[in-house]
């Protein structure tokens, strides 16, 4: 695995997003998304084993450095700073929250829409709600129904 250290190739899709690395020591290519979450995001950890750290300043090279089950990499004293989270990953696990978020919102927005647009053309406010009494009372008597029906059963059975 050493020997092949850093022969790992980039891999894209026909839209030319990367897709994959192939790994030599395996000779396999891996998915993306099956790589730590840092290949994940737009800044990918970097072979040197620097501190990934956006506003790093420590030059000496004697410096603690931690590497994250992420893949990423920072100085001891960076990490700090970030509170003890890696800001890469986290900024990328954000922006996906809210794009999800924001996307099923959009779709429960657009049910509604549609669902408001039958009513106009089929009821009237009153008519609905009418409608929505008659089916709690249809409802409720089909339950007492069925507890009468269970009790008879049962006293029949003894
Ligand atoms: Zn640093
Ligand atoms: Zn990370």
């Amino acid at each position: 695995m050493y020997n092949t250290q850093g022969q790992a190739k980039a891999e894209h899709n026909a839209k030319g997003q990367l897709s994959s690395f192939y790994l030599p020591a395996f000779e396999k290519s891996i998915a993306l998304k099956l790589l730590p979450l840092g290949w994940n995001t737009n800044k990918h950890p970097n072979d040197n084993a620097e501190c990934d750290y956006s506003h790093c300043l420590i030059i000496q090279k004697q410096n603690e450095m931690l590497i994250q089950s992420c893949g990423h990499s920072f100085h001891k004293y960076c990490f700090d700073k970030m509170e003890n989270f890696c800001s890469i990953c986290r900024e990328f696990l954000e922006l996906g929250i809210q794009k999800n978020a924001s996307k099923f919102q959009q779709r429960v927005q657009s049910t509604l829409k549609k669902t408001n647009i039958l009513d106009m053309h089929n009821n009237t406010e009153d008519e609905e709600t009418f409608n929505k009494l008659n089916l709690q009372d249809e409802i409720n008597n089909q339950v007492e129904n069925k507890f009468e029906k269970l009790y008879t059963s049962w006293i029949e059975f003894e």
